[in-house]
């Protein structure tokens, strides 16, 4: 198993759709696991294949439930049901995200409550899950890394001003820039 560079904002990978996949390998059961890792090391509740510059249709998640059960797993060519995005100012305390594709920042924006997760796991057996609160917005927010969606594409124009302006400064936004989860310290 190996820790895998996560790639920063402005790599292209992380802003094209990335590719159903087609074999169920051994090279695909290692990608998976290596993904557990660095999800594991970066921290983080979840990851996208694309994060690791790996351009297919896989993430997994990592969700302490508020029941205290775990929620992990692995979801391969999925598709998700959400029901409607509600309207409004999102809440700074309530509503933030953090993406480990722009380290170290968290901005607020609204999602569905619910979310309905199908999709196949590394033995090609169904995945169903219905998912509620911030469960189903992990999934909201790793499904969109699969769109070439990142979380500070769909903030309002005050946030992605200034998402955009740390962005510039940090001197992200361009090819080629990773960081490495446990081998270099995060600014800010
Ligand atoms: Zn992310």
């Amino acid at each position: 198993m190996t820790i895998r560079p996560i790639c920063i904002t402005g790599n292209p990978v992380l802003h094209a759709r990335a590719q159903e996949v087609t074999v169920f390998d051994e090279a695909l059961a290692e990608l998976v696991q290596d993904m557990y890792e660095t999800m594991d090391e970066a921290p983080g509740v979840g990851l996208a294949a694309p994060q690791i510059g790996v351009n297919l249709r896989v993430f997994v998640y990592d969700w302490d439930a508020e029941d205290g059960s775990e929620q992990r797993g692995v979801v391969i060519n999925p598709t998700l049901e959400i029901s409607e995005v509600p309207e409004g100012e999102p809440d700074w305390d309530t509503e933030s995200e953090g993406c480990l594709s722009v380290p170290g920042e968290r901005f607020p924006l609204k999602r569905a409550n619910k979310a309905i997760l199908r999709g196949l796991d590394l033995n090609q057996n169904p995945v169903h899950i219905e998912a509620s609160g911030w469960f189903a917005r992990i999934f909201q927010h790793e499904f969109d890394h699969l769109e070439g969606i990142l979380y500070v594409d769909r903030l309002i124009d005050e946030y992605k001003d200034e998402a955009n302006e740390i962005i510039i400064e940090r001197g992200w936004g361009k090819d080629g820039l990773s960081w490495l989860p446990g081998k270099e310290k995060l600014e800010g």
